[in-house]
């Protein structure tokens, strides 16, 4: 199963990969935990992006499709994969298209307006990326992850002004995706509002028709 996840930031498209991962037995290949672990390294390519990211821009395009070029050629990805966070424009969907075929996009549909509390209250594993929310899906213990035990932290840009800048770009860079997929017949439109488990309930319903 080639797979995308569509859906503003916030939008849960992390949360269902993670599922996903175990339903399907494929990767979780996820741009923005690539290029933060860039960053975290010293990378050439992570200190070109660090500024875009930390400003909430979108890192360029040709650094950012190397990056998954290089991702999508790597052992696991032979039977599918789930892409969280990429393609986030035009110009990325088309150069994905000369890196392979998909089987479908999901995109997660949440109201813009509920996303600047689901992100600031998010709180990430810094060592198996898990997410997690102080009020929607607290950990077990505070402060740690419920899957290995690592120690939870707020992203950089989960701060709100760096949040407001982020939706901005996604409706004007990446919302017109869900049109692009949507005349290519791939899109599968669900509602990431509710509980998570509802959502992945019905994303699953909707991918065993495909
Ligand atoms: P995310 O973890 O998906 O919210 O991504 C965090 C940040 O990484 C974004 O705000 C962008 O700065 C950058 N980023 C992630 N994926 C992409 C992408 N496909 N294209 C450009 N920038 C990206």
């Amino acid at each position: 199963m080639k797979l995308v996840l569509l859906g503003a930031p916030g939008a849960g498209k992390g949360t269902q990969a993670q599922q996903l991962v175990d339903r399907y037995g494929i990767p979780q290949i996820s741009t923005g935990d690539l290029l933060r672990a860039a960053v975290a390294n010293g990378t050439e390519l992570g200190k070109e992006a660090n500024g875009h990211m930390k400003a909430g821009r979108l890192v360029p395009d040709e650094l950012v499709v190397g990056l998954m070029k290089e991702r999508l050629a790597q052992d696991d990805c032979k039977d599918g994969f789930i892409l969280d966070g990429f393609p986030r424009t035009q110009n990325q969907a088309v150069l994905l298209e000369d890196i392979t075929d998909l089987d479908a996009v999901v995109n997660i549909d949440v109201e813009l307006e509920s996303l600047v509390a689901r992100l600031t209250g998010r709180r990430t594993c810094e060592a198996c990326n898990a997410v997690f929310h102080m009020l929607y899906k607290p950990p077990a213990v505070a402060d740690m992850c419920d899957a290995c035990g690592g120690n939870l932290y707020q992203r950089s840009d989960d701060n709100e002004e760096t949040v407001r800048s982020r939706l901005d770009t996604y409706v004007n860079n990446t919302k017109p995706l869900i049109d692009h997929y949507k005349d290519k017949g791939l899109l599968v439109e669900v509602d990431g509002n509710g509980a998570i488990a509802d959502i992945f309930e019905n994303i699953c319903k909707a991918l065993d028709t495909i």
